[in-house]
């Protein structure tokens, strides 16, 4: 929901004009641009360990899998 400064107030979005403008002072209520906020470092290492693990683990399964076959 909009928050309009020059009204001190929400606005319900269908009210709003349509360029994103409030319908009583003309203000500009688009947020500015948030910049996505960027995975940190150590949340990729995790993801990279987790899939290295896994793949080991993988591949001690099928390593397992041959063994009982064989
Ligand atoms: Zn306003």
């Amino acid at each position: 929901m909009p928050w309009c400064e020059g009204c001190d107030r929400y606005l319900a979005t269908p009210t709003v004009n349509r360029d994103g403008t409030c319908p009583s002072c003309g203000r500009s209520l688009l947020a500015p641009t948030v910049e996505e906020p960027r995975v940190p470092w150590h949340f990729k290492l995790l993801v990279i360990a987790a899939g290295a693990y896994l793949a080991m683990r993988a591949l001690q399964g099928v390593a397992w899998l041959v063994r009982q076959l064989g």
